[in-house]
């Protein structure tokens, strides 16, 4: 059914992979539970051929925009393009240019993960000839679990087999939603090395995550989205270097009632009596010009410790709230 649609798709490199328009969300009221703006005038433009991150705390709104791109979920307002095509007016194009992983790991435990391969891939009208199930199993690690029925497969196994379910179309882009929650480090690593393969060889991904050092490791560009609203989106190096901070804590050699005039400059945290703390700029101020104003102050250093901003910071400083922080609501 989706092969007629194909050929727009291959006759096509669009800038952008996937284009929003001040995109907005509101599910409706149920029973007692009001009615929830989830995306409020999200525009973000992904290019083509990038590793895109879109970070956010739960309930930011990310799934939402994941499922109104993948056709699941009805947008409010706004427009939303996959390859070019609008999600709405040229749904079925948009749709066979877009693989998803979603977040859940639903799969029918009575297939067994070749089955299932061969079933999407029908579902999406590929031709016998050009279904690449063994190569696909073979690139996500379950060529031996070919035949085992999906209720054995652990839960990194499936993980992996929802994303080679993903890629049997051979989509341009290629979306998934917190793959590597609940996933042991080993997995992670496997299914990081099969998706930068397909990057590298020009698909466009889209991944939204929690885990921020997963994000700075991967992604060339990323956005961050907060309460439905696009907080942050550039180049991952502008993002960081915009964040142009790091901390120092000292421990004194006595108590203090307050911080020594001396120190006024470098606008310093007193706690504890003995405990101080400086946010700096290292493109602006030299530890050793922090450390020699407490030398002037009289003021012997028992121990210190330095903290690098990163993208927990920036993401802190944004959302006021941690990644893994329960926001719904
Ligand atoms: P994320 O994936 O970033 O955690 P979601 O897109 O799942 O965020 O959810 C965004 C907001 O929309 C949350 O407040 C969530 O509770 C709400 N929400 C999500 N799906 C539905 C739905 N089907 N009906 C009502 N509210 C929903
Ligand atoms: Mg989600």
């Amino acid at each position: 059914m989706f092969t007629a649609n194909m050929r727009p798709i291959a006759n096509r490199l669009p800038d952008y992979a996937v284009e929003t328009r001040q995109l907005s969300k509101t599910y409706g009221a149920r029973g007692r539970q009001p009615a929830k703006v989830a995306l409020d005038a999200v525009s973000l433009a992904i290019p083509r051929g990038s590793f895109f991150g879109l970070l956010g705390p739960n309930g930011a709104g990310k799934s939402t925009l994941i499922n109104i791109l993948a056709g699941l979920v009805v947008k409010t307002s706004g427009s939303a393009r996959v390859w070019g095509f609008d999600t709405v007016a040229d749904e079925r194009t948009a749709r066979a240019a877009i693989g998803v992983v979603p977040q859940e790991l639903n799969l029918d435990p009575f297939f067994t993960p070749r089955e299932m391969l061969e079933v999407q891939a029908g579902l999406y009208g590929v031709p016998a000839a050009e279904r690449r199930t063994d190569e696909i199993l073979a690139a996500v690690g379950l060529t031996d679990k070919a035949h085992a029925y999906a209720r054995t497969l652990s839960g990194g196994m499936r993980r992996r087999l929802l994303v080679a379910k993903a890629m049997v179309h051979t989509p341009p882009v290629l979306v998934l939603d917190e793959p590597t929650a609940g996933v042991d480090i080993e997995l992670r690593q496997q299914l990081w090395s099969y998706v930068k393969t397909l990057n590298a060889a020009g698909t466009t991904i889209l991944l939204t995550t929690h885990y921020l050092e997963e994000a700075e490791e991967l992604c060339d560009r990323i956005a961050i989205i907060d309460q439905g609203r696009v907080v942050a989106h550039e180049d991952k190096h502008a993002l960081l270097s915009r964040l142009d901070s790091k901390q120092l804590s000292v421990l004194v050699d006595r108590d203090l009632a307050a911080a020594p005039d001396e120190l006024a400059v470098f606008s310093p945290e007193l706690k504890d009596g003995r405990r101080l703390t400086f946010r700096y700029k290292p493109s602006r101020i030299q530890v050793g010009a922090i450390l020699a104003a407490l030398d002037a102050a009289k003021l012997s250093v028992i121990d210190l410790t330095t903290e690098e901003a990163d993208l927990e910071d920036i993401f802190l400083q944004l959302t006021r709230h941690r990644p893994d922080d329960t926001a719904n609501g």
